[in-house]
């Protein structure tokens, strides 16, 4: 078994929708990033590269990199999942945890789970999507940006990767 743990902050620029958990979700803002500034697939990257010690997401998809602007994360997502099964890991679940004052995310969590259980070839039970906010504190509350924490279990069938 293998737990990492992810997180991740974007803030907002000028733009009509917001990228969370590949679903494209209306919104008075935009993430200001290099890729789609998708935090939730941000943060589920960083726990599953952390959970098999491979780093972290910049150190695969660097900024200075031209072929990852405007990049969906779902791509990158896919990318690392490769890294972690090329080693001997499967996705046991992951759990996730958006921090946001606005927008209300409850009507768009199930497409998000949905995208995310796709890509790692899991059951929908194995992926949850929480959505919390700060109660107005602090640069979350005041709606400066969202964030996200990530949670992953890996396990191995392979004994001899897994050391
Ligand atoms: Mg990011």
């Amino acid at each position: 078994m293998r737990i990492g743990h992810g997180f991740d902050v974007h803030g907002f620029t000028e733009g009509a929708n917001l990228i969370l958990g590949g679903v494209s979700i209306p919104y008075v803002k935009a993430f200001k990033a290099h890729s789609d500034g998708d935090v939730l697939l941000h943060a589920l990257c960083d726990a599953l590269l952390g959970a098999v010690a491979l780093g972290d997401i910049g150190q695969h998809f660097p900024d200075s990199d031209r072929k990852w602007q405007d990049c969906s994360s779902l791509v990158l997502l896919r990318e690392v999942y490769a890294k972690v099964q090329a080693l001997g890991f499967v996705l046991e679940n992951c759990d996730l945890t958006v921090i946001a004052q606005a927008p209300k995310l409850l009507e768009y969590k199930q497409a998000m789970q949905r995208n995310i259980a796709q890509e790692l070839n899991a059951e929908l039970n194995r992926v949850n999507i929480k959505a919390t906010t700060t109660e107005g504190l602090g640069y979350l509350g005041r709606s400066e940006g969202i964030a996200c924490h990530a949670v992953v279990l890996l396990s191995s069938s392979h004994a001899a990767l897994s050391k």
